[in-house]
């Protein structure tokens, strides 16, 4: 399912399944809609949102 993350005061809308950040939540249920159809990203989509960074290296 998508989930809302707080971030940076920003709410980002995340798509877990393939851990893609959206700023739109109409993003993050389009990914879904894909993902679920095809199993697969549709990078026309992802190109709207960011990779989901672990920041436990700090980097
Ligand atoms: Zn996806």
């Amino acid at each position: 399912m998508v989930k809302k993350l707080l971030k940076d005061n920003k709410t980002l809308y995340v798509w877990e399944a393939c851990d893609f950040a959206y700023q739109e939540e109409e993003w993050a249920q389009k990914c879904q809609q894909w993902c679920e159809k095809y199993s697969t990203c549709n990078i026309e989509i992802t190109q709207h949102g960011a990779p989901l960074e672990d920041s436990d290296t700090g980097a």
